[in-house]
């Protein structure tokens, strides 16, 4: 439930009386930088002729939504700190942008490697796993907190900011220090203990889809991120478990567009997750555009076949430059 004021300068009058009251608020600025007092769930109950009868309460206002908070920044993009260039706008209104890297931080060598490739074909955000979630225990599942420096350091040398997923609550502050946008995976996107703790971290933070979630419970995750304090949560499309293992996943372009062009929110795509198979990669990345995606991600690898996880869709040098050239990220020539 919001109380808007009749004018900001009743803000701290009212919140004031509100807490005397039991009621604890928050303060929500809205998009046309309206001020509105956000009552927590946690406070009294008071019957709303009450809360109207306060000076400066200009009305009360019950949200028909479950996640308030995303869809208070419907519209708005997100911006992206990058450490050795300026920052990314990530959402409505925003030119799409890509992020590309290996699926897994091999090596300070073959990340650096990785780095300048997708520099090259136009990426502002560099993506790679230290802490990598593997069906099985016996696959290679990254190097932890020493790829999280070489994954820094490359980025750094080539202007582009870190995207990487943390697992565990207990690896979130080390994450959190070298990551511009923290990712959190599909099979992760219901661990609400560890959406908290991510949230703390005030990051921009993109969120998986989990692989059977509805929309609904996407957005009320993303709502767990916001409540915790995030910078900002990017909705990302990954596909969902089908029936046919013709593709790795199902791709939903339905809830993409549901998602950028009904409720304005940020969304990336991940067609390498999806289809699991390089040669799939770049239709679907353009059909991921065509239906409203602000940005993409795109797993590459200097050299495909070798590497130690996800190779079958790594997108090779030549690949990612004609992904990039095709879906208008304007790639960077010769560059090295
Ligand atoms: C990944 O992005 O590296 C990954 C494992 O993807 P997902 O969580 O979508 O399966
Ligand atoms: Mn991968």
């Amino acid at each position: 439930m919001f109380v808007t004021l009749r004018s900001p300068g009743d803000l701290d009058e009212v919140a004031r009386e509100l807490q005397g009251l039991g009621v604890w608020t928050e303060r929500v600025e809205g998009p046309s930088g309206t001020v509105a007092l956000f009552l927590r769930a946690d406070s009294s109950r008071v019957a709303r002729e009450r809360l109207e009868a306060i000076e400066g309460v200009a009305g009360v206002w019950q949200s028909p939504s479950a996640h308030p908070r995303l869809d208070a920044l419907a519209g708005r993009a997100v911006a992206i700190a990058r450490r050795t260039s300026s920052s990314a706008l990530l959402g409505p209104g925003a030119a799409a942008i890509l992020a590309s890297g290996p699926c897994s931080v091999e090596s300070e060598a073959q990340i650096l490697e990785a780095a300048r490739l997708a520099r090259r074909a136009g990426a502002v955000l560099l993506r790679g796993g230290a802490f990598k979630p593997r069906s099985s225990p016996y696959s290679f599942a990254g190097h932890g907190k020493s790829a999280l420096s070489w994954l820094r350091a490359a980025a750094d040398e080539t202007g582009l900011g870190v995207v990487t997923e943390v697992m565990s609550e207990a690896d979130v502050e080390a994450v959190a220090e070298v990551a511009d946008v923290i990712q959190v995976g599909s099979r992760n996107m219901q661990a609400f203990a560890l959406l908290r703790a991510v949230g703390r971290a005030n990051k921009p933070v993109f969120l998986k889809r989990g692989m059977a979630a509805t929309v609904e419970e996407w957005l009320l995750a993303a709502e767990h991120l916001l409540v915790a304090g995030a910078a900002g949560v990017v909705l990302c499309e990954r596909g969902l478990r089908g029936f046919d293992p013709a593709t790795r996943n199902l791709l939903d372009l339905g809830s993409v567009a549901l998602v950028a062009h009904v409720l304005g929110l940020p969304v990336v795509v991940d067609p390498s997750h999806a289809a699991g198979r390089r040669d799939l990669v770049l239709p679907l990345a353009r059909a991921a555009l065509a239906a409203g995606a602000h940005g993409l991600l795109i797993e590459c690898h200097p050299r495909p076949a070798q590497a130690m996880s996800d190779g079958p869709q790594a997108l090779d040098e030549d690949a990612l430059l004609a992904l990039s050239h095709s879906c208008g990220f304007g790639t960077r020539g010769a560059e090295r």
